[in-house]
């Protein structure tokens, strides 16, 4: 049971020193909110501990921490913490947090896909993994940043990722504003329409990883439910309407889509969007091999020549299975 629902009935300010000494002081235990009576801590202790099970992992240059989550219910999730000086930001703690316990889209690339479709996350289990962070990181520093980039389709469990960040955004929890949340979506049109309908200024990336439908429905079994058309469709709405950059991933995949005739059709979508294309080093998890890197430049230079913005970001933790699409929920 969640806290809040415990102290329903109690007056309104003792929502707001529980949401304090939560989120605030990092309490991991109630006897520590000293500011609320001893019996209500009590039956808090009882009816919603707050202690987070998990088991840590740390990569060798320290920069990235995975968390192997025990829930109530016995299931594993994970999570990760990137922490990294940025040009604009210093000390930015970057949260990955999973949605889902599995996936059901079956991405052949992803090793989350090929665990198969457990659960949802609740609106509090999502909360966790960024209060779990919260406290290991204490008093040296915030979390900066939150990416629904783990295990699962965000859009797929979309009443409590929403509910998640707009819990999270308030004043009274963490204040987090919504630009430093990031979704990415393997694109569910209906989540993408619905999403740009919320009015929020938080930040929306699909993964993309193919040009066209031929090659994307053998690498995303969901695109032949939602072909890219109609996935470009739904974001343009939510161009029009929130105005909003937004992130095209991709990731390289050795031979399979990272030729010039692809980096040209991608170039293509594009032009039709205010947005940057992340062209992201494949992790290996399976039948693909990386792109090697003189691929990547050249592929890179024709997206660029046509205009294109394009990233390169740094992977993490590959060295403890943190990487982007490495998340299994095992050990
Ligand atoms: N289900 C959502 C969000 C989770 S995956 C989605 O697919 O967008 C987060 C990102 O990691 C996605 O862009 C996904 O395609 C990418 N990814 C999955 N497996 C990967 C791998 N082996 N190497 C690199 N990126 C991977
Ligand atoms: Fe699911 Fe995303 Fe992995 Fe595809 S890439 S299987 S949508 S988690």
């Amino acid at each position: 049971m969640r806290f809040e629902q415990v102290l329903k009935n109690e007056p309104a300010y003792r929502i707001r020193q529980a949401r304090g000494a939560i989120f605030q002081k990092l309490i991991s235990d109630w006897s520590q909110a000293t500011n609320m009576p001893k019996n209500l801590r009590d039956i808090l202790n009882e009816k919603c501990p707050l202690e987070i099970d998990a088991e840590i992992f740390k990569s060798k240059d320290k920069k990235t921490v995975k968390a192997l989550m025990r829930l109530a219910d016995g299931e594993k999730i994970e999570c990760v913490l990137m922490r990294y000086e940025d040009r604009e930001e210093k000390n930015r703690n970057t949260v990955c947090v999973s949605t889902q316990i599995g996936c059901a889209l079956g991405c052949t690339f992803c090793a989350t896909g090929k665990m198969g479709f457990k659960r949802n996350l609740t609106e509090e289990e999502i909360i966790n993994q960024i209060l779990f962070f919260s406290r290991k990181i204490g008093d040296g520093g915030k979390i900066t940043n939150v990416v629904f980039m783990g295990m699962g389709e965000p859009f797929l469990n979309y009443e409590n990722v929403i509910s998640a960040i707009k819990y999270l955004n308030d004043k009274s929890t963490m204040g987090l504003g919504m630009r430093r949340f990031s979704i990415s979506t393997a694109g569910i049109p209906e989540g993408i329409k619905r999403f740009a309908d919320e009015n929020i200024e938080v930040n929306l990336a699909l993964s993309l990883h193919a040009p066209n439908d031929e090659l994307r429905s053998k690498l995303m079994p969901i695109n032949k439910k939602y072909p890219i058309n109609e996935v470009l469709h739904s974001l343009q709405y939510y161009q029009n309407k929130t105005r909003r950059k937004i992130m095209f991933e991709y990731i390289m995949i050795d031979r399979v889509n990272d030729s010039d005739f692809c980096a040209n059709q991608l170039a293509g979508i594009s032009k039709k969007f205010i947005c940057a294309v992340n062209l992201i080093p494949y992790n290996t998890t399976g039948i693909f091999r990386a792109s090697p890197a003189d691929r990547i430049k050249s592929f890179r230079g024709i997206l660029e020549q046509r205009g294109v913005e394009t990233i390169q970001r740094f992977s993490f933790g590959k060295d403890i299975k943190a990487a982007c699409g490495q998340l299994a929920g095992e050990k």
